[in-house]
């Protein structure tokens, strides 16, 4: 995606809480109408962010614009931004409409203009019927939803989400994945959403920011970052990968650590260079390779059956750990822990990470 037209600027933050620094050297620019996820471990800085941006905190350096307009120093109640937190309770003495109904209220919106925007919130978060209850008559599915509703009833800019499904069980995450989405196709809002789920940013986002440390690692597309994910944190924190640490032997060669035998890798890297490689484990395979194919000797240390797929986790001769993923297949090897076998994989499935600090 080229950035063309941002909702949201984020320029040269840092925030300082006494001597932990949880954000910094921070720029980021999140389009109009995307769904930008918010990804990394906790205490990676992503709630930080979003706090500052809805202006329930102060950047210690930095700027943050909306529509080009400055932020700083703009109380939260004034910037057009929504937020869901998850554990941001409904008013339980109101019922679902006077909850959405309550901000419209505040900023004095005639009483007919409140009675549709509710209406058309309750279509849109699949509640019409559910207006008059209590948050206590309601699922936490149903309540998250009001939740939503009710931020988005003032039209914000953006809505934040910060781990707004963090309560509720697997599957009803799940299907609130597809309701997300859905919702966010019929609205003309920003989201950004925060989340330490690998597997839920993957599945909804346009795009995803993976943070480590108070960095921003890298921004791009799910597809991208899973396909082509170029550091070291992407490749391990999205998803999984084996990792090998090879040494440039001539034009498209490298030599495996600690062994001499050659596998083809299209590397640009003077020779004698150290570099690492990723393989994602559902393109590896295990066995004896064909023409063309690389190759290196492995141990079944683990099999892990998942029903649709087996995760083999093996340690690879240089003694890297290894881990190839085989969908569940009725010929599926029989591979007992320390069987030996081969760690293979086509060249043009190997992709180079770049070295050096914050890769
Ligand atoms: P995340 O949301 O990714 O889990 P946070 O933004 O909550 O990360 O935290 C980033 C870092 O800042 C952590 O080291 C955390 O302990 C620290 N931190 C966050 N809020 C405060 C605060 N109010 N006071 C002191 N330290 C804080």
């Amino acid at each position: 995606m080229t950035t063309t037209d941002p909702v949201l600027q984020i320029r040269n933050m840092k925030k300082t809480y006494g001597a932990v620094t949880a954000l910094r050297d921070f720029d980021l620019d999140i389009e109009r109408g995307e769904f930008l996820t918010l990804l990394g471990p906790s205490g990676s800085g992503k709630s930080t962010l979003l706090m500052l941006i809805a202006g329930f905190e102060q950047p210690t350096e930095g700027e943050i614009r909306l529509d080009g307009q400055d932020l700083i120093g703009v109380p939260a109640y004034k910037r057009r931004i929504g937020v869901v937190f998850q554990n941001y309770a409904l008013f339980p003495h109101l019922t679902v409409t006077e909850n959405i109904a309550f901000a419209l209220r505040n900023l004095r919106w005639a009483a007919g203009e409140v009675t549709a925007r509710v209406a058309e919130l309750l279509r849109l978060v699949k509640m019409e019927g559910f207006g008059e209850r209590l948050p206590e008559e309601l699922s936490g599915g149903q309540q998250q939803r009001v939740a939503m509703a009710r931020a988005l009833a003032f039209k914000p800019k953006v809505l934040l989400l910060d781990e707004p499904l963090g309560a509720l069980d697997r599957k009803l995450r799940e299907h609130m994945h597809v309701e997300l989405r859905n919702i966010h196709r019929q609205l003309e809002t920003t989201l950004v959403y925060v989340t330490h789920d690998q597997e839920e940013a993957m599945v909804m986002s346009d795009r995803i920011a993976v943070m480590n440390e108070g960095r921003l690692v890298r921004l791009d597309t799910p597809r991208e970052l899973y396909e082509n994910p170029e550091a070291h944190f992407v490749a391990s924190f999205i998803g999984e990968a084996t990792i090998m640490r090879l040494t440039a032997a001539g034009p498209g060669a490298a030599r495996p650590d600690g062994g001499d035998r050659h596998v083809a890798v299209d590397h640009e890297r003077a020779d004698g260079t150290p570099f690492h490689l990723a393989v994602r484990p559902e393109k590896a395979r295990l066995g004896a390779p064909a023409a063309g194919e690389n190759a290196i000797p492995a141990t079944v240390e683990e099999t892990l059956y998942a029903g649709d797929v087996t995760k083999v986790i093996l340690r690879l001769s240089t003694g890297e750990p290894a881990i190839v993923k085989l969908a569940n297949r009725e010929d599926d090897p029989a591979l007992a822990p320390g069987t030996r076998t081969a760690f293979v994989w086509r060249p043009e499935d190997g992709r180079l990470l770049r070295e050096g600090p914050n890769s």
